[in-house]
């Protein structure tokens, strides 16, 4: 008996679920579903890994708020629920450091609905404040290569200089606390916490680690 239950005891260690499902007669109704990418952006997707090579990686259906964040904080509910249910079809990003390069959108007939234009205008808006390229094709079953690759070439060729922040430096300054040349926000007062510079100041933004500008302290 000791031994059954010890037995039992190992198998919900190793499979939690087995011991809850147990309980409850009750199935969640999720199932896999068999259109993860459509004919369409699967087509896409075939066309332009055969292009990039192992240098960058293909993310497909990234949320926006897990591309771009909110650089106000005290704006962020509003600002932030206008990017939590919104997708980029793609996102193409540096295999080394995982930054993002550049975002593909794939237009279908949806897209010339009202609604859907007004979508694509924001996430256009969105990726240019925020210093991505967005390239925008029209969604079709097959797709040229040639083509393909004559589009992301600007994207892929400078790769290193393409930067979500390579925006211009704000020298700008509130009561000589430099403010984030990224955010535009008043930075804060850090201190190094370890390493050979521990202890030391700098200022950083206040939306670390999401930014991570920094700046030292001048005199
Ligand atoms: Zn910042």
């Amino acid at each position: 008996m000791a031994v059954a239950n010890e037995k039992q005891g190992c198998l919900s260690v190793i499979f939690p679920f087995l011991k809850r499902s147990q309980k409850t007669s009750k199935e969640l109704p999720y199932r896999l579903r068999d259109d993860f990418l459509s004919p369409a952006e699967f087509s896409f997707y075939k066309v332009l890994s055969s292009l990039v090579g192992s240098q960058l990686t293909i993310q497909s259906k990234v949320r926006l708020a897990d591309v771009f964040f909110v650089a106000r904080p005290n704006e962020n509910m509003a600002y932030f629920s206008k990017i939590a249910q919104k997708h980029l079809d793609f996102l193409v990003c540096d295999s080394v450091t995982m930054k993002p390069l550049f975002g593909v959108e794939l237009d279908d007939s949806s897209h010339k609905r009202n609604d859907r234009q007004e979508r694509d205008e924001f996430i256009e808006s969105v990726c240019k404040v925020a210093g991505l390229p967005l390239l925008r094709l029209a969604a079709q079953r097959e797709y040229n290569s040639r083509e393909i690759a004559a589009q992301i070439a600007p994207f892929v060729s400078e790769k290193v200089s393409v930067s979500v922040s390579s925006q211009p430096e704000v020298s700008k300054q509130v009561n000589s606390v430099p403010l984030c040349p990224k955010c535009s926000i008043p930075m804060v007062l850090r201190t190094v916490s370890q390493g050979e510079h521990k202890g030391k100041q700098f200022y950083g933004c206040q939306n670390y680690p999401r930014c991570r500008e920094m700046k030292p302290i001048t005199a």
